[in-house]
């Protein structure tokens, strides 16, 4: 009990969900703790290969739909059934609602009050704590009205009923399948750190301009025409002209965060909505767009408009960019001299 807690825990920390004020500061640490990540990731690849072979769904489809569960079960302070598996199915989902044995395992009981859980480790039991069981169960799930071939989206829409979660489950999929792993939790600074730039704590505050809201992010301030950079693996979910943030990027990331870009004088050549990104990539580059309509320039210095939203399965909440800037800026000078 005690040992899945603490590995839970580390891999929040390194997925960059939790307070900073828990993230142990020494290097020794993060080190230790990235071995013990690097090894939850290996395990969970071992099953979703497992399951995929056994189903036929693609290892990538099977890790997005995990990973998606993750951060809502953390943006919703759910519990994890699992070991290794975030994927969430209540009591009654696995049982079945007129199940009158809750903590039933009987593969033939469940699938008679037609709940969801499945038996996919090969005991005989479907053990909604089994790592192994909840995976095949969702797999079963999804290929319920038909197979691999006919589109998983279905069975997900069937699932979620909702088109941001199968929206998230496919840019985390696209992810996983273009770079074939799941150590996709590297982040850099959001410009080159041999630029010229400045940033103070300013989330929260209030702002002068598009009515009473409170600022949604940090400002950095640079030069026109320093490069602006992802800060993660993600996905270009938004890109264009908005009124307020003038040409802005809106990136999608593994924690399920996007990253908003915003007052750019321009995008990087090429880029467009559903690219995939790397931490690093430059994205577009320093501006004063915005205030206005599209191409309006120069109402204030220029300067990135940064700002962090969390999913939480129906709306995206701001949270505030700054200690994570300072993080991602201290562990890259930190490589940078290793
Ligand atoms: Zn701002």
């Amino acid at each position: 009990m005690r040992v899945g807690w603490l590995r839970s825990l580390t891999a929040m920390m390194l997925c960059g969900l939790l307070p900073l004020s828990l993230l142990p500061a020494p290097a020794a640490h993060a080190q230790g703790a990235a071995a013990d990540m690097k090894k939850t990731f290996a395990e969970r690849k071992v099953l979703f290969d497992k399951v995929g072979t056994l189903t036929g769904i693609p290892w990538y489809y099977l890790a997005a739909i995990d990973q998606y569960e993750r951060t809502i079960g953390l943006a919703k302070k759910r519990p994890i059934g699992g070991k290794n598996v975030s994927i969430y199915f209540s009591e009654l989902q696995w049982c079945g609602m007129m199940n009158p044995d809750h903590a039933d395992q009987n593969v033939t009981s469940i699938s008679l009050f037609n709940g969801l859980g499945r038996d996919g480790s090969g005991d005989g039991l479907a053990d909604r704590n089994n790592d192994e069981d909840i995976l095949y169960s969702m797999a079963s799930l999804l290929l319920k009205n038909g197979s691999v071939n006919e589109d998983l989206r279905i069975g997900l829409w069937n699932y979620y009923q909702n088109t941001r979660s199968v929206q998230r489950v496919e840019q985390f999929a696209k992810l996983y399948s273009q770079f074939d792993t799941l150590e996709l939790h590297e982040h850099t600074f959001v410009m080159p750190l041999k630029s010229d730039y400045t940033y103070r704590s300013t989330w929260g505050a209030s702002r002068g301009w598009g009515g009473y809201r409170i600022h949604e992010g940090t400002d950095i301030f640079a030069g026109y025409g320093v490069p602006v950079r992802s800060a993660a693996f993600g996905v270009v979910e938004v890109m264009g002209w908005n009124p307020y943030g003038g040409w802005r990027v809106g990136i999608r990331d593994l924690n399920n965060v996007y990253h908003y870009f915003a007052h750019l004088s321009g995008f990087s050549k090429g880029l467009k909505e559903g690219d995939i990104v790397k931490p690093g990539q430059i994205i577009g580059r320093v501006g004063s767009s915005g205030y206005g309509k599209p191409g309006t320039s120069g109402k204030f210095p220029p300067h990135l408009h940064y700002g962090l939203y969390r999913d939480n399965g129906l709306s995206d909440w701001s949270f505030d960019p700054y200690p994570h800037l300072k993080k991602w800026e201290r562990e890259e000078r930190r490589r940078g001299k290793s």
